[in-house]
């Protein structure tokens, strides 16, 4: 094999853990984000409520006023009734009487219905603020947990960074430039073995000349379908890398 597949096989390793940690990284932040996301919701379903709350004690307050107007106008009318002499004002007057009277039992009663509507919003309110509370407990703790293992994960990929500029620093420049366009296109392995005249990169099988010519190792040989570097699997390689990969992929 080239020497400077041999130094980019390292550079490919390093960058696989890089993108495998990437790809935790988001997991750990999309965790977070949903953590945050129902808190936000019981947040959101409290203000809703308290504001619901408010605005039936409102409408109660609002009756309540209606009610003392209805009790002074009969007052009025029962003083005025008893100065009255005449029959058909007196009646008038009694007509009127009654009707507010009426009207007032109709406040009431529409009273009586929001004071019970506002002990159930109350209610609902409590239990809102309750999970909201317990919510708010579970996730301080579950949020710093995770920002804990994003820094863990920070730290790591750090190390891993430092490990990279060096191997990189072996690679021959022209092909580093290549590697690292596939990497960024493919964000898979871009050096792959052929195995059984397939490149084991997408699974297509190549002709004997293909495989000739990555068998030589003279230059750089790319597949013809993927655009992956190839390589030949001596041996020591073999035993090495082959069960991993298959691990991998039978994960995934
Ligand atoms: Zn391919």
């Amino acid at each position: 094999m080239m020497q400077s597949l041999r130094v980019i096989l390292k550079l490919q390793e390093l960058d696989m853990n890089m993108i495998r940690l990437i790809d935790l990284k988001e997991k750990r932040h999309g965790e977070l984000e949903h953590v945050r996301s129902l808190r936000r919701d019981l947040e959101e379903q409290k203000m809703r409520k308290e504001h619901e709350v408010l605005e039936v004690k409102k409408d109660i307050r609002l009756a309540e006023g209606e009610v003392r107007e209805c009790q002074e106008r009969i007052k009025e009318f029962e003083t005025k009734q008893s100065a009255i002499k005449k029959v058909d004002e007196f009646n008038a007057l009694n007509k009127q009487l009654s009707e507010t009277e009426r009207s007032r039992v109709q406040i009431e009663a529409r009273i009586a219905e929001m004071s019970e509507k506002l002990s159930g919003e109350e209610e609902v309110l409590v239990s809102i603020s309750e999970s909201l509370k317990e919510t708010e407990e579970n996730t301080k703790a579950l949020d710093a947990e995770i920002l804990g293992r994003v820094e863990e994960i920070n730290k790591e990929g750090r190390e891993l960074q430092k490990q990279r500029d060096v191997v990189a620093k072996e690679v021959d420049p022209e092909v580093l430039k290549i590697y690292d366009r596939l990497l960024s296109n493919k964000r898979d392995q871009i050096v792959v073995p052929i195995e059984n005249r397939t490149c084991s990169g997408c699974h297509i099988v190549l002709t004997a000349q293909h495989e000739n010519l990555v068998r030589k190792g003279e230059r750089l040989v790319f597949c013809e379908h993927c655009s992956r570097i190839l390589y030949w699997q001596e041996h020591e390689v073999e035993e090495e890398t082959t069960p991993r990969r298959r691990r991998r992929r039978s994960a995934a």
